[in-house]
């Protein structure tokens, strides 16, 4: 598919059209301010071919102008969540802390890095004269810089749903939020034109964009369907297709009149717009936003990335570290005081579908090295590494000199911390003949307490990447005594089976092995143990960011 744009409200390819809510009326809280009931006009939803998706051959016709070229100097400890094309032809980003990044023309009028927030920033707004800006948290909360004015926010208002989005007003006098159930929030001058706050949805509203006369706006759902209210006009919608990724925002083209919708995966569909390419895999993390601009536009991920198609310039783009607001939980196995407490160590707990023991204390290398001290060291390691790449790192233990905590409170810290991986540090008491690592990946257990059938099948894909990266930065074999080419399915380990977080163990040698014993004793090649757990963990998790 080149980049023929879909127009109108058309159904070229005969799908059946409305699917979606007609919805009128409703203000979405009672607690909206400056709020005119006005009649809304919803049209329904017709589907349209998306006009943009690429087959996975970016280099046909909208090939990007520019992609991030080297060095990014400007880098960012938080995802970038926004962005916004002003009138003077510039580009500014912002994350989620609120700092933001102006590029090319646009000026830098301040931002809210460095401040703490109660809630995340989700949305900007440029004022019409690009000389400011509104930032605006999930609470409704308002920012404003340079000669943007406060008109009023949510913030302090319990909302029924968070925000996800602004618009402003065509004379920067005001502004609307839109709420993730579609609730519209009108600010100043910014008339209420309706919203869908209070009829149930299909998927969530993901953002905003205003009519060009400013009498009117869309929201669009994450499905793709879009919600026109006053001058706003419908010019189609995905809200009838499956898409392969769920959609995160929408432009208005000044020139046409209009829009054009993102999807997290890079996807442009445009609707009376001119469509000059997508960006399906280019993208290393989740597209935010896309911004038109004058001939073209820009499309934007949450890692910085800033992709320009047709004769939008490319200005810059921010550098975020990869695993930026990926959590790991690390549990170094087994605790240099658990020998010496036996009536902690030996109670029984219900490791999910069988009775276990609360832990042990763990094996020794043939010199007497004790694997409580290896674990830990290598965990110690591991932390550093994942945390220099942006992560949050969780340990389940704090050092090396403690009692516990058992196996299912280890599963559990893993499981509270809302982990996107997790893994347990082992050395093995293997036979002395035998040589080599193993990660122990969990099966499908189903207890009164517990179920891990859904993280059982990313937990495969987690424990195939930690293989392949220990492997190559160590050379330490896999095992030949265990497993199948490293790795070994347990139905046995109450930290596997009480897991709801994707999760491995590694056993990272046999420290009854003479060989290992040599490499478990030597901080280089513990150093290379935590390198390769790092970068398997990496690959397990960038591979699921783009959605
Ligand atoms: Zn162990």
């Amino acid at each position: 598919m080149t980049g023929t744009p879909a127009v109108g409200p058309a159904t070229p390819d005969g799908r059946p059209a409305p699917v979606r809510p007609r919805a009128l009326r409703t203000v979405f809280a009672a607690t909206v301010l400056a709020v005119t009931v006005a009649v809304a006009v919803v049209t329904p939803a017709t589907a349209v071919s998306p006009a943009a998706r690429t087959t996975g051959s970016a280099g046909v016709a909208g090939r990007p102008v520019a992609l991030r070229p080297a060095p990014h100097t400007v880098t960012s400890d938080h995802l970038i969540v926004a962005s916004a094309s002003g009138p003077t032809g510039g580009e500014r980003l912002v994350a989620t802390d609120g700092g933001v990044f102006a590029f090319g023309s646009a000026g830098f009028f301040g931002s809210m890095g460095g401040t703490p927030l109660n809630r995340p920033v989700v949305g900007m707004a440029d004022t019409p004269d690009g000389r400011g800006y509104w930032l605006v948290a999930s609470d409704g909360g308002i920012f404003a810089f340079g000669d943007a004015g406060f008109y009023g926010s949510m913030g302090g208002t319990p909302l029924n749903r968070p925000v996800v989005g602004m618009a402003a007003s065509r004379d920067g006098r005001g502004y609307w939020l839109v709420a993730s159930d579609g609730g519209i929030f009108a600010f100043g001058d910014a008339g209420f034109y309706g919203s869908m706050g209070g009829t149930p949805l299909n998927r969530p509203v993901v953002g905003m964009a205003a009519a060009p006369d400013g009498r009117g706006y869309w929201s669009v759902a994450s499905d793709g369907g879009i919600f026109a209210f006053g001058d706003a006009g419908f010019q189609g919608s995905t809200g009838a297709l499956t898409l392969d990724s769920p959609m995160v925002g929408m432009s208005v083209d000044a020139v046409t009149g209009g829009y054009r919708m993102v999807a997290a995966d890079g996807g442009v569909f445009c609707f009376d717009a001119p469509f000059a390419g997508s960006a399906v895999g280019l993208v290393g993390r989740a597209v935010v936003s896309l911004d038109s601009a004058a001939g073209g536009y820009r499309v934007v991920s949450s890692d910085g990335g800033v992709y320009a198609f047709g004769a939008a310039p490319f200005l810059g783009s921010v550098t975020v570290p990869p695993l930026v607001g990926e959590v790991v939980t690390i549990d170094p196995g087994h605790n240099g005081g658990n020998g010496a407490d036996p009536a902690f160590i030996d109670r029984p707990i219900d490791g999910g579908d069988f009775t276990e023991a609360c832990d042990t204390a763990g094996t020794t290398d043939l010199n007497g090295y004790p694997e409580h001290a290896f674990n830990f060291d290598v965990a110690t390691r591991l932390a550093a590494l994942l945390s220099a790449g942006g992560a949050t790192v969780v340990l389940t233990r704090p050092n090396d000199t403690g009692v516990g905590p058992c196996v299912n409170v280890r599963a559990a810290i893993g499981n509270l911390a809302g982990s996107d991986a997790a893994i347990s540090i082992h050395g093995d008491g293997g036979p002395p003949g035998g040589r080599g690592f193993a990660v122990d990946v969990p099966v499908p257990v189903v207890s009164p307490i517990s179920d891990n059938r859904a993280i059982v099948g990313p937990s495969g894909q987690l424990g195939d990447d930690v293989r392949n990266a220990f492997l190559a930065d160590t050379g330490e074999p896999v095992s030949d005594y265990t497993g199948t080419d490293g790795i070994v399915p347990r139905s046995d380990l109450g930290g596997l089976n009480l897991s709801t977080v994707p999760k491995v163990l590694i056993e990272c040698a046999n420290m009854q092995n003479g060989a290992d014993t040599a490499n478990v004793e030597s901080p280089q090649w513990r150093q290379q143990a935590a390198q390769g757990l790092a970068d398997g963990i990496t690959a397990f998790l960038v591979q699921r960011e783009v959605p």
